[in-house]
């Protein structure tokens, strides 16, 4: 049976820890602010940036939201965005996406000051990484390193199998394990025989968005089996990526959906805000 990576309770002690961080800076009278733009009415996006909202308060991060109409112009965002850019008070700047059709994704991105980009998914950060020179880094996969090292599990010379090149999760996954010293199989939805490669993996990262995809096929017994999935089955029931109840009893670890995951990813936003202000501030970078 696998021990189970409770991912929970591993973001409740970093975020105890970063509170420390925010209580130490508010001594000095800096406060770290986190301003989240969010455009439309998407309801999945509506909650996440509630949960963000309400992990920053608990940390004491200043957080505001700023709400568009759909209707809003590519133009009158990125003025909005360049508003922020220069304002002091805000660290880090976050645009929740999905957007609006009509506006470009990419130009968006490209808007944001690269110091503030608490996401990690400004091309700046994304070549820094590759470079090995990271600045912010993609938070889902930054918090399952956090995972791994809070386990102590090793990764240096093993084979680690990523499934999924998404640029905000597979791609960044498989070079921060790269930079770990693992030997990395970056697949996807062309990879032949996906099952047999992903059976060679001691570290398996599932990043799909496909229900119970990955079954006990998919698994080399002892694996260390992380599913970022979010998906949800006909009862509408939240359900990763792996098929859960198959692959528990031959994975030497594995994080549940719920529970797993996502509570690491909204923890290293956070995180990422309070080391963005601290290099703004304190090092006036
Ligand atoms: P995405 O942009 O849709 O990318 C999905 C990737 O999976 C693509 O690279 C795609 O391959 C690959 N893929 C799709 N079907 C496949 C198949 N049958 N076999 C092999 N590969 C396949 O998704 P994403 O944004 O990375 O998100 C993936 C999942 O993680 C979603 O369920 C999302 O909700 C979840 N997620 C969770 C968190 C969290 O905090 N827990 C954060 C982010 C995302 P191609 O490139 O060839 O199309």
């Amino acid at each position: 049976m696998a021990q189970l990576i409770d991912g929970k309770k591993i973001a409740e002690n970093l975020q105890q820890e970063t509170a420390a961080q925010v209580a130490e800076l508010a001594a000095k009278n800096i406060h770290p602010g986190l301003v989240v733009l969010l455009v439309g009415e998407n309801p999945a996006s509506q909650i996440y940036v509630r949960n963000k909202e309400r992990t920053a308060k608990k940390i004491g991060i200043h957080s505001e939201v700023k709400r568009y109409p759909e209707t809003i112009t590519e133009a009158e965002l990125i003025a909005e965005i360049d508003y922020f850019n220069k304002a002091d008070e805000f660290h880090g700047i976050l645009v929740q996406l999905p957007l609006p059709a009509h506006i470009n994704e990419e130009k968006v991105l490209l808007a944001i000051n690269p110091l503030k980009d608490v996401d990690g998914f400004h091309p700046m950060n994304m070549g820094r990484l590759f470079a090995g020179m990271p600045h912010t880094i993609p938070c889902t996969p930054y918090g399952i390193m956090k995972m791994f090292e809070v386990h102590e599990i090793p990764l240096a010379g093993k084979q680690a199998v990523v499934i999924g090149r998404s640029n905000i999760v597979g791609k960044p996954m498989a070079i921060l394990l790269l930079e770990a010293d693992a030997t990395v199989t970056l697949t996807h939805s062309k990879t032949e025989d996906l099952a047999n490669v992903a059976s060679k993996a001691d570290i398996l990262v599932v990043a799909i968005g496909k229900g119970h995809f990955v079954t006990k096929e998919f698994i080399k017994p002892g694996a260390v089996v992380i599913d970022v999935g979010m998906n949800r089955n006909e009862e509408g029931k939240l359900i990763g990526d792996v098929k859960f109840d198959e692959v528990e009893p031959i994975a030497g670890y594995i994080t549940p959906v719920p529970g797993g995951v996502g509570p690491m990813t909204i923890t290293m936003l956070m995180q990422q805000t309070v080391e963005c202000c601290k290099r703004q501030v304190l090092e006036h970078k």
